[in-house]
């Protein structure tokens, strides 16, 4: 690349980030006008973890259950993250974990209202519906068709929330032993229930977790209703012990924000632990602004975050201590 593209391709850059930035602030503040609209108070809306604020109901899925997905690698057409060969399976339409920097949200809010009504407008984490029509989609799924494919579980929810567990385990049951394999995408400790199941077809599952920071202040905002980000490791642990493929996404790391300001340290303090845990997939990825997110972190935490910089500075960081610990894994890049 020539100096004139270099400096064409620094300005569409420099656009693209203004623009993005002008979309947040709309975003955020139309968000504001609709929780007040709503009555909906700002509190409640994000640290209210109380599920009677929440809006629970059923709705008919559509089959094949197994739908494409772009969360693959970039040879089968993906966005270059290796959680799949190109297909996921979501059977919920919210996801009562809530974690403020989320962005399936936006997708139900354009979509979901045709299909469960207008409680997608709730907050994120308000609204939950599950199939009411599930063992015939299970039933009228080919899942052979996936033999050898590997299939991510899930991409717009965790399949293993407290409501999801015997969709789950059905999905899997029927799913396992025509070959399916499955990413399991997970930041809750219900996993290890179905430890029983997925032991039987080790060469079909990967089990991965997510975690985006161990500083409990930041985590008690951006995730208030997960549990602690340590017991994510026992996941890991747990499925070693019975021979699972497994994996860790520490993500989003966040820039530095007055309630957890060193986030290198944070990331170190994280790696120091896989070190001892040893997954064999390891990835990283900064936060990044998507959809709405960003408006609904800057009001969790009462800052903007400054994400200037701070995605090519960290993925620096990530590889300087993956060399330090003597792991493997990869960043993945805000494209
Ligand atoms: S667990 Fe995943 S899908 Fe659910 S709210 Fe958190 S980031 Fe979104």
């Amino acid at each position: 690349m020539n100096f004139g593209q270099k400096q064409v391709e620094v300005k569409q850059n420099q656009m693209r980030r203004e623009a993005a930035l002008k979309a947040w602030s709309t975003i955020r503040l139309n968000r504001i006008k609709e929780i007040k609209k709503r009555n909906e108070s700002l509190e409640s809306y994000m640290f209210n973890a109380n599920s009677r604020t929440i809006t629970f109901g059923e709705y008919k899925i559509a089959t094949p259950l197994i739908k494409p997905s772009k969360l693959t690698n970039v040879k089968n057409g993906g966005i270059g993250k290796e959680l799949s060969d190109g297909w996921a399976i979501n059977y919920a339409i919210g996801c009562t974990h809530a974690c403020r920097f989320c962005y399936v949200d936006n997708i139900h809010k354009r979509y979901g209202e045709a299909r469960v009504g207008n409680a997608v407008h709730k907050a994120w984490g308000n609204y939950f519906f599950v199939p009411n029509n599930i063992d015939q989609a299970i039933e009228d799924t080919n899942w052979s068709k996936w033999k050898g494919i590997e299939v991510m579980m899930s991409s717009t929810h965790d399949a293993y929330l407290p409501q999801l567990l015997p969709i789950t385990r059905k999905i899997l049951e029927r799913a396992l032993p025509e070959g399916v394999k499955f990413c399991i995408q997970t930041r809750s400790p219900l996993a290890i229930r179905d430890f029983d199941l997925l032991k039987d077809y080790k060469s079909q599952i990967r089990i991965q977790v997510s975690i985006a920071t161990l500083n409990h202040d930041l985590a008690r905002v951006v995730e208030s209703r997960v549990s602690p980000p340590e017991g994510r490791f026992k996941i890991l642990e747990k499925a070693k012990e019975v021979g699972l493929d497994t994996g860790i996404i520490i993500a989003p790391v966040f820039p530095s924000v007055k309630i957890r300001p060193l986030p290198f340290e944070d990331l170190e303090n994280i790696l120091q632990i896989v070190a001892k845990v040893r997954p064999d997939h390891i990835y990283g990825e900064s936060l990044h602004m998507r959809g709405s997110n960003m408006g609904e972190i800057e009001m969790a935490l009462g800052e903007r975050p400054n994400l200037e910089g701070f995605d090519k500075k960290m993925q620096r960081a990530f590889n300087i201590l993956l060399k330090k610990y003597k792991l493997e894994g990869v960043w993945w890049p805000d494209f």
